[in-house]
């Protein structure tokens, strides 16, 4: 089955493709020819999601899904939760998404943390939502270079490694991202 995968974040395509394997074909924003930024506006996971996998259906009429991740930080109000990509502010590096939060954590005790993933699929013009979540910690300071965006930081439970000291595969058998696909998948082959 064919989907087109709504991002340009080329982590995610490859973290997807992992898990999916054969069966299905995931074609890149890019090698669907289109070469927007679609727009993040909203205050929900769920709503950013939708409107990301809506606006490539519109336009390529095809099947497609989105995800949005947001990490959520229990002891700071689930910051920076929808706001994970643009937490320092617009235009900012992802270091400094990252030292602010490290920042905002200073004196917490409590640094229990989740990523939590929404996907939006749509089938036939039907959207169905999949929720995928893996639960942790925030260290203080920063360990491993392999992944992207908060992964040096956070330690998934049960584990002492950060995401970015795992590989792709190990990473991606306990991921919230894995999660939502893992129910998008069963879905499909329903
Ligand atoms: P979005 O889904 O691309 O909007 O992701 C929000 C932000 O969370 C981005 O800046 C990502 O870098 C970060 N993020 C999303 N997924 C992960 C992950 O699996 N590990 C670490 N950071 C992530």
């Amino acid at each position: 089955m064919k989907l087109v995968f709504a991002t340009n974040n080329q982590h995610k395509v490859e973290e997807i493709r992992a898990f999916v394997g054969e069966g299905f074909e995931i074609i890149t924003l890019k090698e669907a020819g289109i070469n927007i930024d679609i727009p993040e506006p909203f205050d929900t996971l769920e709503e950013n999601a939708s409107i990301k996998s809506w606006t490539i259906h519109k336009m390529t009429k095809e099947n497609c899904f989105s995800e949005d991740t947001g990490l959520e930080v229990f002891s700071i109000n689930n910051e920076p939760g929808v706001k994970s990509a643009r937490y320092a502010g617009e235009n900012r590096s992802f270091e400094d998404n990252i030292d602010k939060l490290l920042n905002k954590l200073k004196d917490k005790t409590d640094r229990s943390a989740r990523f939590r993933t929404i996907i939006s699929l749509i089938i036939n013009g039907n959207e169905t939502f999949f929720e995928g979540i893996c639960m942790g910690r925030i260290i203080e300071e920063r360990r491993g270079t392999n992944g992207f965006g908060y992964d040096s930081v956070f330690i998934p439970d049960d584990y002492n490694r950060t995401f970015a000291e795992m590989t792709m595969e190990e990473k991606s058998h306990l991921s919230h991202r894995t999660k939502a696909t893992e129910q998008l998948v069963s879905f499909l082959k329903k």
